[in-house]
């Protein structure tokens, strides 16, 4: 069957991770302005986001869903719980990540796998448990957050790097296996984007980096978000398998 006849519901269901702030926030934002029912992914304070989420426009299809990578349990119950309220999940985007900076001579083996743990294992674990479901309905749009450094690698960021790069190369392998169902499977790689992950950033470092970025700034959350909602929608069926760089020209492929 061709996608396009597939019967999509009227409101479509997205589960975005780590939406409390930075990137996700922006992401779960512009998903419920593209008339999404959204589930905010977040592992701590759900009735305060939840007060946050219902204030936006669109915000009364916003849901809350508790939700830590690091807690396998947490992500199948998540899945199973948006499948009980909303029947169906439509789209999910990987976006919870973190970073543990260190040169890699100093770098215990602890830090390293926190970090793929959180940024690789996480995804892994999150596109496991809404494969079935999407598979019987034939339908699905998976979206990861990788980073720039995925495929340019970073001093200071092997760990960080190495969960990125391996973000890209599990998404292109799960679209291949997929693709036949109705099912896309994407990345958006962002360069540096304003939010927490990068505030704490020295001034020598920014300018820098600033310096080599052809449009001259850091880039914000609703740029992500605007990619992530491009590759969520319906009429994207024929990009799968695709790295979107949203850097302001840092890195070109
Ligand atoms: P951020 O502001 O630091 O937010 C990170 C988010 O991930 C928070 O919601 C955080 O939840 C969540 N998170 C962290 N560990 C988690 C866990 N174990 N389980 C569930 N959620 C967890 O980061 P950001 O800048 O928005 O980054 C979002 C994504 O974009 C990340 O994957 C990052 O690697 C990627 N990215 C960012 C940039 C950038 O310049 N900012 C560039 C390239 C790629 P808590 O609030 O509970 O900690």
């Amino acid at each position: 069957m061709r996608e396009r006849e597939t019967q999509l519901p009227q409101v479509q269901t997205a589960l975005v991770t780590g939406a409390n702030r930075g990137i996700g926030w922006a992401v779960g934002r512009g998903l419920l302005e593209a008339g999404y029912r959204v589930y905010f992914g977040c592992r701590s304070k759900e009735e305060e986001l939840l007060a946050r989420v219902r204030d936006l426009p669109g915000g009364e299809r916003g849901e809350i869903v508790r939700l830590d990578m690091n807690d396998a349990a947490s992500i199948e119950a998540a899945v199973e719980s948006i499948l009980h309220r909303s029947g169906r999940v439509d789209i999910l985007v990987n976006n919870a990540g973190i970073v543990r900076d260190k040169l890699l001579v100093r770098m215990e083996e602890g830090e390293f796998r926190e970090v793929i743990d959180v940024n690789l294992v996480g995804p892994f674990r999150m596109v496991r448990a809404v494969l079935r479901p999407m598979m019987k309905q034939r339908y699905g749009r998976i979206v990861s957050i990788s980073s720039v450094v995925g495929t340019t690698g970073n001093a200071g960021q092997a760990n960080y790097a190495a969960s990125k790069g391996g973000l890209e190369a599990f998404s292109k392998s799960v679209a291949l296996e997929v693709g036949s169902r109705g099912i896309t499977v994407n990345v958006v790689a962002p360069g540096f984007i304003e939010t927490d992950m990068t505030s704490g950033l020295p001034e020598s470092v920014t300018s820098g980096v600033l310096e080599r970025i052809p449009v001259r700034r850091f880039g914000t959350g609703e740029e992500i978000a605007h990619a992530v909602c491009f590759l969520a929608d319906p009429a994207a069926g024929y990009v799968t398998g695709a790295v979107i760089p949203v850097n302001g020209g840092l890195a070109m492929p």
